[in-house]
């Protein structure tokens, strides 16, 4: 019987699984180094905020995988031997694979700082982390001030879960303002005050020098590369960014780039080898999309679509109009299609800010046809389905306005802007738009 094995027991590695045994009854093991079971990463930081324990992170029992036929195996695989079909493990045990699937995620960067692997320093990505965050910062007593190094989505949640337990922060971003190199400015601005107002040191446009040792090999301090500053501190989180974690991978023969290079089938250079989620790497960008994403639902959609590939029925991976979703400490944030940092030269913008300044919509349309491009938005939430229709029939930027009330997922609450919105379009671009009733379930039936 066909077996097939598949490095990584994260989101995409799973629903491959899952999605094979629906299909097959193929022999199917997953291999992992990080956990006995499946869990879901991005509720790690509501454990450490006590909103939920470890086990609840865990979204199957954990008979599922036996009664599933899908065998689990603890271990890193330190070499892939193509030829053989053959993985070795650091503890010198091999398994034998006829086709395997990588999805063995990322890696936080560390970008070889000096004292970057001492104690009490670390990233905020795998169970290990967490539990490290444990030991090192569980409180304010042990851990009287921690610094994280990257400013980007990882980086803010570690400042909200260290936050939480009452630890002072210090948060070092690279940039002059909080992600700009996603988030255009009004955003970007309004999240370095969310950031401000919610009591973390924010120092912009600094950059790491240097970790300091105690005589016990643990962190003390960090210094500061623009200042020469040296801040005292019992953690350092590095959050400056992942990249897929390959490494073990280079000379087995697998094309790899930044991630390991695969075509719109998920499929390797190598017959029988594919690969999904985060450490996959289209050989040529879908639409406007990165080569890579590190993204929770686009390693779900490579999983479902390499099950089909793998079971007899070969189809292309489509991940459709780009959207995401996040929190920024009490901000929540969605964006559907594309908004850039910066617009781009057949492009026009749309900004509006509710005045408590947490609040805001950032539409991007074309400025020749009107077409709708994207939009952010920012402590407001809309529908998803909605603007998925809306990309996929091309309306305007009109159209889009007209039916906000059909957008908006919270109707009681939402409803107060959608006028103020509206007219703001209008008086800047003498526009006569109209507001249009809810009509969900006429444009959705
Ligand atoms: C704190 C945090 C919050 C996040 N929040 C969001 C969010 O809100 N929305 C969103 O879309 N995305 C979010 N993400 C990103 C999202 O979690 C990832 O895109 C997704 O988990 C990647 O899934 P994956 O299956 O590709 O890999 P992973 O989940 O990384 O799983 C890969 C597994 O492979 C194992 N492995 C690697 N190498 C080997 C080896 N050689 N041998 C054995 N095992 C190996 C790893 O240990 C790991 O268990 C977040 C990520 C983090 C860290």
């Amino acid at each position: 019987m066909e077996h097939i094995v598949i490095i990584g027991n994260g989101i995409s590695g799973v629903t491959a699984a899952r999605h094979i045994r629906k299909l097959s009854d193929k022999k199917i093991t997953i291999v992992s180094a990080e956990t006995d079971y499946f869990f879901s990463r991005t509720a790690l930081m509501y454990v450490y905020m006590g909103h939920m324990k470890f086990e609840h992170t865990q979204p199957y029992e954990d008979w599922f995988w036996k009664k599933n036929r899908i065998n689990l195996k603890k271990g890193y695989v330190k070499h892939i031997e193509t030829k053989s079909k053959t993985l070795h493990f650091t503890e010198g045990d091999t398994l034998e694979y006829d086709t395997l699937v990588i999805a063995t995620g990322s890696k936080p960067n560390k970008f070889g700082w000096p004292g970057q692997d001492l104690d009490g320093v670390m990233g905020m990505y795998h169970k290990q982390d967490l539990d490290n965050l444990e030991k090192y910062a569980p409180n304010n007593k042990i851990c009287k001030r921690a610094v994280i190094v990257g400013g980007g989505l990882i980086g803010i949640e570690l400042a909200e879960m260290l936050h939480s337990r009452h630890i002072p922060v210090t948060f070092l971003v690279r940039e002059t303002s909080f992600w700009d190199g996603v988030l255009p400015e009004g955003e970007s601005a309004m999240i370095n005050r969310e950031i401000i107002n919610n009591g973390i040191d924010l120092r912009l446009s600094n950059n790491l020098k240097e970790i300091v040792s105690d005589e016990n090999g643990k962190v003390k301090s960090v210094i500061i590369q623009e200042t020469g500053e040296e801040i005292a501190c019992d953690v350092v989180g590095l959050t400056a960014g992942v990249s897929p974690n390959i490494d073990f991978i280079k000379d087995s023969g697998i094309e790899t780039g930044r991630g390991v290079k695969v075509n719109r089938f998920l499929e390797t250079n190598l017959p029988d080898i594919y690969a999904i989620g985060d450490c996959a790497e289209q050989h040529e960008a879908i639409d406007q999309r990165r080569p890579i994403e590190a993204v929770w639902y686009t390693g779900r959609m490579m999983g479902e679509t390499l099950a089909q590939t793998i079971c007899g029925n070969r189809i292309e991976y489509k991940p459709g109009h780009w959207f995401n979703s996040a929190k920024f400490i009490d901000i929540e944030y969605q964006t559907y299609g594309w908004v850039w940092a910066q617009p781009k030269d057949n492009e026009a913008r749309f900004y509006w800010e509710h005045k408590d300044g947490n609040k805001c919509i950032h539409i991007n349309y074309d400025k020749n046809t009107h077409e709708f491009i994207g939009i952010n938005n920012f402590g407001i939430r809309m529908r998803h389905e909605f603007f998925d229709k809306i990309l996929t029939e091309k309306r305007s930027v009109h159209y889009v306005l007209e039916h906000l009330a059909d957008a908006n997922f919270d109707p009681e609450f939402y409803k107060l802007h959608e006028k103020d919105i509206v007219s703001k379009f209008n008086q800047e671009n003498s526009t006569n738009i109209q507001l249009k009733k809810k009509s969900w379930k006429r444009i959705f039936a």
